[in-house]
């Protein structure tokens, strides 16, 4: 990386007032956010996003699973995108600042770089990745998975939120709203990708660095479970007839924590959703569906361990069916050294304190990670919480971090 005496300075004022004017769209009453992908709210703030870029000219395109692309142009228009972004959406009830950081601070950039007028080759450009968190439509990551190719796009269109409203409906409500949107198409060529983020942890916080330069993340394996007994009445029924799939699948639960115990402490498995039906008090249940999300750095023994879940829960159906439904399958990845280093080099040359770390968390720098060169900046957050209505950063910590990607887009993009 060579560094450029001339980087423009971040307008870290403006940065801060784009937080807190996003901060407004879902508001809830606990000081959070509350706006899961493509509600009437989040598409509030994909317009108010492109309001901000055309008083710039920059311009908006739209792909087919709901990514937003706001682009300055370059002077070559052959080169592929110079780029960074994040997600606009939240978990229910969430926070002001995971991934909404890394959208404005990636915009920032653009608007730093343009004002400043600087003349690149590539083209700029500040990606909003579509369904990120994933409680209304699962799968997580799902807009970036899809530019990668890691998902199928027919097949995440077709997926429902709890009122049976798909995915392809809501993508077509986001291009409606943006009638002057351009059209983008999947897996088009990306130069480079740089994520800004919320650690979500506490490493940053306790060694008082404020840059983390991350240098890879966790793989994962998720099931979705289906255990079929048998309704019946809970006054009639005798143990020895019942089918109870709630009594199975929570077999299944004790089970799996057992084998995924582990005395490091770095194992992460969760029972997030676990759907007991039909849902009578005086009812045995006859369906439960769960879902299982298994996190580990180390790709072996989360290969063997994810061999392993569909066998543990077969042996402890009982009396039940035991079916999956989905299963994801994500191994843990790097980022390229040279991306690594040029967050340092950039931290380094500002004067701030700054780490090596390992994201816990998925995000979708992993995605574009398939398709070019691509890294990720973590900043403090308040005591590592997140997705809660609590989460908090500083804001001289989002300008430190947007100050760093408009320095390493310029130096990528010239
Ligand atoms: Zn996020």
């Amino acid at each position: 990386m060579s560094k450029n005496t001339t980087y423009p300075g971040i307008n870290a004022g403006r940065l801060w007032q784009r937080h807190l004017d996003m901060a407004k769209i879902g508001a809830t009453a606990g000081g959070g956010v509350h706006r899961m992908a493509l509600t009437n709210e989040d598409i509030e703030a994909h317009v108010l996003l492109v309001k901000w870029a055309e008083a710039h000219g920059f311009t908006t395109d739209l792909d087919a699973i709901g990514n937003m692309f706001i682009r300055r142009d370059g002077i070559d228009p052959s080169l592929p995108p110079v780029s960074s972004g994040s997600h606009t959406d939240t978990q229910p009830n969430g926070g002001r600042f995971d991934g909404i950081t890394g959208v404005l601070a990636a915009f920032e950039a653009l608007e730093t770089i343009e004002e400043a007028g600087i003349k690149t080759r590539h083209p700029l450009e500040t990606i909003i990745w579509n369904n990120e968190e994933g409680p209304r439509f699962t799968p997580s990551c799902m807009g970036s998975a899809v530019y990668s190719g890691d998902r199928k796009l027919d097949e995440m269109l077709t997926r429902q939120d709890s009122e049976g409203i798909t995915m392809g409906t809501c993508v077509d409500e986001l291009r409606k709203a943006l009638p002057q949107a351009g059209s983008r198409e999947l897996g088009a060529p990306i130069a480079s990708f740089l994520e800004v983020h919320i650690e979500q942890g506490t490493r940053l916080e306790s060694s008082g660095n404020i840059i983390g330069a991350v240098t890879g993340m966790q793989g994962y394996r998720r099931f979705e479970i289906q255990v079929t007994g048998e309704d019946s009445h809970s006054g009639t029924t005798p143990r020895s007839r019942r089918k109870d799939a709630f009594v199975a699948a929570t077999d299944m639960t004790h089970a799996l924590r057992d084998i995924l115990w582990d005395d490091e402490d770095e194992m992460r498995y969760t029972i997030g959703r676990f759907e007991v039906r039909p849902g009578g008090v005086s009812v045995v249940p006859g369906q439960v569906n769960f879902y299982i999300d298994l996190r580990y750095h180390n790709k072996k023994t989360l290969d063997e361990l994810g061999e392993r879940i569909p066998q543990i829960c077969k042996a402890h159906a009982g009396p039940c069916e035991m079916k999956i439904l989905d299963a994801l399958k994500v191994d843990p990845m790097e980022f390229p050294e040279e991306v690594i280093s040029g967050i340092e080099a950039a931290a380094d040359w500002h004067g701030f304190g700054h780490e090596r770390m390992y994201s816990y968390a998925g995000h979708d720098a992993r995605f574009a990670a398939r398709l070019c060169p691509a890294g990720m900046i973590f900043i403090p957050c308040w005591k590592g919480i997140s997705h809660n209505e609590a989460e908090s950063a500083e804001p001289e910590h989002i300008a430190a971090a947007a100050q760093i990607i408009t320095d390493m887009l310029i130096d990528q993009a010239i």
